[in-house]
């Protein structure tokens, strides 16, 4: 099976980490700084916090903006859960935003209608977490406006998008952010095995996020609320969690890190490919906008059911039973029992389950080959026309 995704590691990744291995620290030794530094010059925001997931980023993100409880949340329904079940970590009330049909992120002219409603009826959201799909930018210029008309914070979920860029800038630059999150799980554009990483300008956010990853604790004098008892000291300040990205991770993420131009080279030429080699299907190819370039964490096409004598489903499977491993970003959150449990349902979002009903990702990463990039297409042809 050719999967839809796959991480990309070579010699020098694997010397890195067996360096670390052999070092005096596997864990809070010198990498995560290195690696945060990296990032940080990357994304050109002033702070990076790095953690063990990116779901661990999302929720101390959220933490560190105060989501609490009764605070109101909202993001898309066209994401991963942990795009949303960060907020509920929080004990916040979780909301969801209908997708643009073309670019499949959080519609901004939804939200707009949404935050009208949301005013008359006094439950604004403090916090919008706009989800960057497939690694193309949201519309963050409007949105970010939208949160100074109506005040809510914003957590960039950027888990396909590092590497990416939005009006020629890279994404990370919290420029209409609070904060930025990535992830580098391994089917993401780059990996640490399992990792993530929060970017901002607010060194107050940045520090109240460094608690939060290790406990709460602190060794820093400056923040200490009693005098200390000695060298060994230090203080617990706030209910923290042990959210540590080890240095093992880490280096691996700074080997990586100097690949990831590379990276999202080889997965715009990929995309070009497949734009040109698709064209003609009855489907509909990744719809890119002129501010944005995308990492191309996945490509995403959707099927034009009208002019095809198969069901989503029957395709879905016959690829599958030819070997390519495709798949489906993603099922929307609103849908799955749990959110259902919550009280959404059916129908709450009909332009996310429309998208649902008619996408499908084919296979994406960098040591794609031509031949196998051939085969995805023939089986395609096979199966849909
Ligand atoms: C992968 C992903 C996450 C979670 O990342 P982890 O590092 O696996 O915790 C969050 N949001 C989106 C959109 C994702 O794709």
């Amino acid at each position: 099976m050719i999967p839809y995704g796959k991480q990309d590691i070579n010699q020098q990744d694997i010397d890195m980490v067996i360096e670390v291995l052999q070092s005096d620290y596997l864990t809070q030794g010198p990498q995560v700084p290195l690696f945060e530094q990296a990032v940080h010059h990357l994304t050109q925001s002033q702070y990076a916090v790095a953690v063990n997931s990116a779901t661990s980023a999302l929720h101390i993100a959220c933490l560190a903006l105060d989501v609490g409880k009764g605070d109101i949340v909202w993001t898309s329904t066209i994401s991963f859960v942990a795009s949303a079940n960060c907020a509920l970590y929080c004990g916040a009330i979780i909301n969801f935003v209908d997708i643009d049909a073309e670019t499949y992120n959080l519609c901004p002219i939804e939200l707009e209608k949404k935050l009208q409603q949301a005013k008359q009826q006094n439950k604004l959201p403090k916090v919008v977490i706009p989800v960057h799909l497939a690694g193309q930018s949201c519309d963050m210029e409007k949105i970010h406006h939208l949160g100074m008309e109506y005040g809510f914070h914003i957590i960039e979920d950027a888990a396909h998008a590092i590497g990416g860029k939005y009006q020629d800038q890279p994404i990370g630059n919290c420029l209409y952010s609070d904060i930025t999150v990535f992830s580098f799980h391994p089917v993401k554009v780059m990996t640490t095995a399992e990792g993530g990483i929060a970017t901002t300008n607010n060194v107050r956010l940045a520090k109240k996020m460094q608690l939060l990853r290790n406990q709460g604790i602190t060794r820093d004098k400056l923040l200490m609320t009693e005098k200390s008892h000695g060298d060994w000291y230090y203080q617990q300040l706030e209910l923290g969690f042990n959210y540590r990205m080890s240095d093992l991770h880490a280096a691996l993420g700074i080997s990586q890190l100097k690949r990831l131009g590379a990276f999202c080279r080889q997965r715009q030429v990929l995309a070009n490919d497949y734009d040109q080699l698709l064209g003609k299907l009855p489907i509909i190819l990744p719809k890119q906008l002129e501010t944005t370039t995308s990492s191309w964490h996945l490509y995403i096409i959707e099927l034009k059911l009208d002019k095809i004598k198969k069901t989503h489903k029957q395709v879905f499977h016959q690829l599958r039973e030819a070997g390519i491993g495709v798949n489906l970003h993603y099922i929307p959150i609103h849908l799955q029992p749990y959110y259902k449990s919550l009280g959404f349902n059916i129908g709450d979002y009909p332009i996310a389950e429309e998208y649902y009903s008619t996408a499908i990702s084919i296979p994406l990463y960098t040591q794609i080959t031509k031949i196998q990039q051939q085969k995805i297409i023939s089986e395609l042809e096979k199966v849909i026309v």
